[in-house]
């Protein structure tokens, strides 16, 4: 830290993202990436005559790409706001709809960055714990009287709430917004987007770096009452007018047009999921239910952080957190076939070292 920071900032904890090597030797399960390329025609769309265009700011409103979002999602270009990646997305919530008098909730388990931007902004939060097998229980949301933030499927745990139990917490508290991060919503669990048209405050966020393997372009968006798009493009045009990127644009085109390719990936992934699960279970792991690209899974011989470092120094990379309630479980992504056959092969092997 340099004597100049803001003292604003002093005691602020940036997020961690998950480690990224650049030499590409690791099977990497541990960032939630799909293990699928973008789909051919992705390709096609960033091609050169679109390169050209780069000395040209791209659409500020992305217009293309939002009437291309309203069909597949039946909804109007009005509902839908772009981000750079929906954490740019969550920066917006809460920048926007949160402050002394309008404090925010989410889960004590869930996503490392919704605390990291309420104390960005110092705002005032409550991290309200999950029930027992990392359950949420959603009547701890209605009527709270708070903005509220939820991922479903949740993240790490993988486990979902049901459209009526969102519709509950969306309902009991109409002076508050309710954002529901979507994330992983695109392997096996049920959106709530029905619900957009019903109640003006609630917001849907998803993104396209998981499902859509789009990680790399950094694409988010929200979809919601046109008054709370509304209120993010104030957010966006007093940060960033032009967030989303020419080439991003033309990619997430394409992607939305080939959504059967995306589809079929995710039904691989979903095999592997039930395939590794499995696997784990003959090997005494105990592993939560899970709707994600990702399984939340604990060992009955070693403990989490143990269980990481073995892997990653056998070349494989899962994700751990060094936190009390978690701490004897590990995160792990599913990738191909391959990649999960790799996994449970130096588990097998981790499991015979200790005995
Ligand atoms: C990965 C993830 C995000 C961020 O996605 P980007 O669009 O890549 O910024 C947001 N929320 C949850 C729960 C995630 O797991």
């Amino acid at each position: 830290m340099s004597r100049y920071l803001s003292a604003r900032f002093a005691d602020l904890e940036a997020y961690v993202p998950g480690e990224q090597p650049q030499d590409m030797q690791y099977v990497k399960l541990n960032t939630n990436e799909s293990p699928f390329p973008p789909a051919p025609a992705v390709l096609e769309a960033v091609n050169a005559a679109e390169i050209n265009r780069l000395n040209l700011y791209p659409d500020p409103e992305g217009k293309a790409l939002r009437q291309a979002l309203a069909e597949r999602y039946g909804v109007e270009v009005e509902n839908i706001f772009l981000a750079n990646g929906s954490d740019e997305l969550l920066n917006f919530f809460f920048m926007a709809f949160c402050d002394e008098d309008k404090p925010v909730a989410f889960p004590a388990v869930s996503y490392g960055f919704y605390p990291v931007y309420a104390n960005l902004y110092r705002l005032p939060y409550s991290e309200i714990p999950l029930r027992e097998d990392f359950r949420l229980e959603p009547s701890d949301y209605c009527g709270i009287g708070k903005n509220i933030v939820i991922a479903n499927p949740n993240a790490p745990t993988g486990r979902v709430i049901s459209i009526s139990e969102i519709e509950d917490i969306v309902r009991s508290n109409p002076d508050h917004v309710v954002m529901i991060d979507e994330a992983y919503i695109d392997f096996g669990g049920e959106s709530c987007l029905p619900l957009v048209g019903k109640y003006e405050n609630l917001l849907v966020c998803q993104t396209f770096s998981k499902f859509r393997s789009l990680a790399g372009g950094r694409l988010g968006f929200a979809i919601g009452s046109p008054a709370l798009i509304e209120d993010l493009d104030k957010m966006k045009y007093s940060t960033n007018s032009y967030n989303i990127n020419r080439l991003t644009m033309a990619a997430a085109i394409a992607t939305i047009k080939n959504d059967e390719y995306y589809a079929a990936n995710s039904r691989r992934i979903q095999e592997n999921r039930a395939y590794t699960v499995e696997e784990l279970g003959k090997l005494g792991f105990e592993t939560l239910p899970s709707k994600a690209n990702f399984i939340f899974t604990r060992c009955p011989k070693v403990d989490g952080g143990t269980l990481y470092q073995a892997l990653k120094a056998k070349g494989v990379l899962v994700r751990h957190w060094d936190k009390a309630v978690i701490a004897d479980w590990c995160r792990v992504t599913i990738g191909s076939r391959e990649q999960m056959d790799v996994f449970l092969e130096k588990v097998r092997e981790i499991l015979g070292e200790v005995g």
